[in-house]
């Protein structure tokens, strides 16, 4: 699922930018801009706490054990 500039932010959470990878910090509410790294107008979403096969919470950062 990727997200475009202008479009309404469905969930709070980290989305990364499809040009340079940077992850992007968007609120619930506001509107995506473009990337503050490259400029680009696409994401993907990176937080998937509501996406995951299991229904678990996904912790907001990879486990030091990069699982
Ligand atoms: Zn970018």
């Amino acid at each position: 699922m990727t997200e475009k500039t202008g479009e309404a932010v469905r969930a709070t959470g980290d989305y990364r930018c499809e040009r340079c990878h940077k992850t992007t910090h968007f609120v619930l509410d506001t509107l995506f801009t473009k990337c503050p790294h490259c400029g680009f107008d696409t994401f993907d979403i990176v937080n998937r706490r509501f996406e995951n096969r299991d229904g678990s919470p996904a912790p907001h950062e990879p486990e030091p054990d990069g699982s």
